[in-house]
């Protein structure tokens, strides 16, 4: 560990910012930590508004030659990018794992190829966006999606350079430059992926990162009038103050934000497969805010779906994120932890039974928990944990169950294991949320819509909805050859 640089599983790792196609020191630093054991892994450049305000005027002057490249030309080079991720799978895999404690295996097998293949699907969905032409009164309507200018670009660290790389590479394709702030508590990759896209030959200035404390560096990003477009990722309070923070500018924003999404267990359902999507809502430690971390169960099959739980649940292998054999991984922090266990806590004092878990492990492990004996109204149901924990409740009918579904803040996902189809149709059609899965889970495709509602978020990204948020729709009516408007 230097001043402006780390090594970290091997791998070196410039711990400045990326501003203007230069690295740029901050005075201060803030220290970056291994959840596998606490260890510090790197000093980082911390930022301010000075270095906020910097990459916003980077962004802006890089942002009409990135424009004007011709869409041919920016999908090349958002391909040649996509090569550099795919060259670098295995450093990036390992310092992410090193940095925010989630698997290698899956970092490895699924989350890296997906980092390449978001650069991919939006480098070719660019060259497919087209809306047919069509007339009024024999004129011409031609809708084009223009470039929107500079957008900041603020993500979480469960899912670090994927989260990130989802809205990076839309907004790129679109001809859009980029600030992009990543985590105090993962911001490695972020690095990284800036050596990728400079090395790619993406030019200076349009891809920019800025590192940082949220409190010291949000407010000069989301409050700047040269920002056209803020994509955020992350919990609910902060997307509050972003959104409050944009209003000056009147800045459009997609908040993609937390869930505390409902697995519906019918008595139809074939239970091992149910069983199946229930223990992983366990993977990543649970810090995964598409979870369905509350089970309701229909009240029939109750005491075997949990018999079949526990079951499964206890062979979970829980351990050092590197190794092969491990299922699940620490959580991020120390302050998660406590925060987690401080939900735990209430709830059993509040008359919950811990099935399995209800307790920390070593370091930063929390044990894979599932609580019965909860109230709808409690804070245990209601509120996101993001850690390994769920709840199990009953249900006796249809009606119930939707109910039950229904009844948070949040509606982002919703998860359905019953074998009628017809079941499944009438149910997903009441239920309040932005993915609905039957029988299966995380299943997703960059051409859907994703997205949650209420407090879950505001905007669908993915297909040309990304290019709807990141671009400005115009439509240009064109008279036919010899009109005269004669009133
Ligand atoms: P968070 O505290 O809201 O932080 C998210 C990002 O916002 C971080 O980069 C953070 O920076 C930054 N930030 C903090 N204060 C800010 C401010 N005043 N202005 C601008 N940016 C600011 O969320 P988190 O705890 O890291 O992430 C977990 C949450 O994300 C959960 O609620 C989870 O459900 C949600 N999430 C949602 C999705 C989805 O797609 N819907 C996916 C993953 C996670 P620092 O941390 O560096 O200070
Ligand atoms: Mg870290």
């Amino acid at each position: 560990m230097s001043e402006h640089r780390t090594t970290v599983a091997g791998v070196a790792v410039d711990t400045r910012h990326w501003i203007g196609g230069q690295r740029v020191a901050s005075p201060r630093t803030f220290t970056d930590a291994s959840p596998i054991d606490g260890a510090p892994i790197g000093e980082i450049s911390r930022g301010t508004a000075v270095e906020a305000r910097a990459a916003v005027a980077a962004a802006k002057a890089a942002f009409p030659g990135w424009a004007a490249t011709p869409r041919a030309e920016r999908a090349r080079l958002l391909h040649a990018v996509a090569d550099g991720v795919e060259k670098r799978t295995e450093e990036l895999a390992n310092v992410e794992t090193v940095d925010n404690g989630a698997l290698l295996r899956s970092h490895r097998r699924g989350v890296m190829p997906r980092v390449a293949h978001n650069f991919r699907f939006f480098a070719d969905w660019l060259l497919t966006l087209e809306h047919e032409d069509f007339a009024t009164r024999g004129h011409t309507n031609h809708v084009t999606w223009d470039p929107a200018g500079p957008c900041v670009l603020i993500t979480p660290w469960n899912a670090p350079l994927m989260l990130a790389t989802w809205k990076v590479a839309p907004a790129l394709a679109a001809g859009n430059t980029v600030v992009l702030k990543p985590a105090e508590w993962s911001p490695l990759t972020a690095s990284l992926l800036a050596d990728i896209a400079a090395e790619a030959g993406l030019p200076a200035g349009v891809l920019n990162v800025v590192q940082g404390y949220g409190s010291e560096v949000g407010d000069a990003l989301t409050s700047h009038p040269d920002v056209r477009r803020i994509s955020f990722t992350g919990s609910v309070p902060t997307a509050q103050h972003i959104a409050a923070s944009a209003a000056a500018n009147l800045t459009p924003l997609s908040l993609e934000l937390g869930g505390k999404s409902p697995l519906l267990v019918f008595a139809d359902a074939d239970l091992d497969l149910a069983v199946d999507l229930a223990v992983e809502q366990y993977d990543n430690a649970g810090q995964v805010c598409l979870a369905a971390t509350r089970l309701l169960v229909e009240e029939a099959v109750a005491e075997e779906f949990t018999r079949r739980f526990v079951a499964k649940a206890s062979r979970l292998r829980q351990g050092d994120p590197r190794e092969e054999s491990t299922d699940i991984g620490p959580t991020i922090h120390p302050r998660q932890v406590a925060k987690i266990d401080g939900f735990v806590r209430r709830a059993l004092a509040a008359g919950a039974r811990a099935v399995i878990g209800g307790h920390p492990g070593e370091g930063q492990y929390y044990a894979p928990t599932l609580l019965t004996d909860v109230r709808q109204d409690s804070e245990i149901v209601q509120e996101e944990v993001f850690g390994p924990v769920l709840t199990l409740q009953t249900f006796t009918s249809e009606d119930d169950a939707v109910h039950l579904a229904n009844d948070t803040r949040f509606g982002l996902a919703a998860t359905l294991a019953t074998g009628d189809p017809e079941r499944a149709e009438r149910v997903t059609a009441r239920l309040v949320a932005g993915t609905v899965w039957v029988n299966c889970f995380f299943v997703r495709d960059l051409k859907a819509p994703f997205g949650g509602s209420r407090h879950s978020g505001i905007g669908r990204e993915g297909g040309t909805w990304s290019f709807d948020f990141y671009c400005d729709l115009k439509n240009t009516v064109t008279a036919p050859k010899g009109w005269k408007d004669h009133g």
